[in-house]
């Protein structure tokens, strides 16, 4: 049986949402059953615009697929899938092909913008579930988007008439089209009125005031030219709405006007590092006031005057010094453990003490795990597993 291409409504029709039309075909699928219409209103995947969804009969729709070699449109539907012969009602989520018709028109008129003013050709368009991007041939300076992103919408709120009109392959070579087509034989048109004229097959609003706003999200260099990212219509407010929700309460937070936030938060940025500084400069003084009043709480052990403490809530950073400053004040050897179950350990000696508080820390870190080393004269070590008599016992004994 020969193929015979589905009539595309949406072609002369953008704006139906509601058709008749006879089910052809009905093969199953991987979810589902895979539908094919003599005619359908049901846009499918093509050109960078994504597939319309909607009702079928009593099914879903939620796939629709061009299957460009047949012409045939192939509708995925979950849900009980109408018989070959059947006559079944079609009906397009407005919503969302309302949406695709204001990206994809604002798409037209946006790179039509960047080419009358600059240039520049668009090589690819992509309509995203959140923001659209257009990847232009050259990159683009700020100075050139915003004079491209202005005239778009100057284009937007003339409200032109979008046109259809179908032309064969040598009258399409006579007109001043944008973009060579991909294809040849019979070609659809899209006319922006006096602005722009490309070979397309998506669906696109009938007047450019429908589109409603067309607002650059962002843009960056891509493949030796630029990808700029857009959204228009409705999705230009909410847009507005999440800037303007987040901008709003960083002001508020901050108590600065929404043009000084970059600079409020690099000042507060500066002050917390400033903050931090001093945060490490007292913990270290007050680790020495510690160590030195852990030295009169000293005791003899191997004949020499040494401590061993266990300290609560301390680092590796501000344990340390604790250690250390013990050693200044007439203290021989000082071993200092915090933060159990996953005990730290500092140990230091004072000068001209025949000590190895390396050999210490590796000696305890090989009998309770963890890890650490350091010199002779001090050492570092943390992670060890072990109860306070164990670790009081292996240290005891190094100091014997
Ligand atoms: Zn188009």
């Amino acid at each position: 049986m020969l193929a015979v291409s589905t009539l595309r409504l949406y072609y002369t029709e953008p704006a139906r949402l509601a058709f008749a039309a006879t089910v052809v075909a009905v093969e199953p699928a991987d979810r589902g059953a895979r539908i094919e219409l003599d005619r359908t209103a049901f846009y499918p995947t093509s050109g960078g615009q994504p597939f319309d969804t909607g009702t079928l009969g009593n099914a879903q729709v939620v796939d629709v697929i061009d299957d460009e070699e047949t012409g045939r449109i192939l509708h995925v539907v979950e849900g009980l899938p109408p018989a070959v012969g059947d006559s079944v009602a079609g009906t397009v989520d407005g919503a969302r092909r309302t949406d695709h018709m204001q990206q994809h028109t604002g798409q037209h008129i946006l790179s039509a913008a960047f080419d009358r003013l600059f240039g520049v050709r668009t090589e690819s368009f992509h309509l995203g579930r959140d923001v659209s991007t257009i990847d232009l041939a050259r990159d683009v300076s700020r100075a050139e988007i915003d004079r491209a992103e202005a005239l778009a919408n100057d284009v937007v709120w003339s409200n032109r008439h979008v046109g259809i009109r179908f032309v064969d392959e040598s009258e399409a070579a006579r007109l001043p089209l944008r973009k060579t087509p991909a294809r040849g034989g019979r070609l659809r048109l899209i006319d922006v009125a006096d602005f722009d004229l490309s070979a397309c097959g998506g669906t696109h609003v009938a007047h450019t005031g429908e589109v409603g706003l067309i607002a650059v999200h962002g843009w960056e260099r891509y493949k030796g030219g630029a990808r700029i990212a857009f959204v228009c219509g409705r999705r230009a407010l909410d847009a507005f709405r999440v800037s303007r929700d987040a901008v709003t309460g960083a002001v508020r937070a901050l108590s600065v006007l929404p043009h000084e936030l970059p600079e409020g938060i690099a000042r507060l940025q500066a002050q917390m590092k400033d903050s931090d500084k001093r945060v490490r400069a007292l913990q270290f003084e007050l680790a020495s006031h510690h160590g030195a009043a852990l030295a009169g709480a000293a005791e003899a052990i191997g004949g020499r005057r040494c401590v061993l403490a266990f300290v609560e809530g301390h680092e590796a950073s501000t344990l340390k010094p604790l250690a250390t400053s013990a050693c200044a004040v007439g203290v021989a050897v000082a071993v200092v453990f915090s933060g159990e179950p996953a005990w730290l350990v500092a140990c230091a000696r004072a000068e001209g003490q025949a000590f190895d508080c390396g050999a210490l820390v590796k000696a305890l870190c090989t009998r309770f795990g963890g890890r650490g080393g350091g010199r002779p004269e001090s050492a570092q070590g943390g992670g060890m597993a072990a109860s306070r008599a164990e670790l009081a016992q292996v240290v005891r004994e190094a100091l014997s």
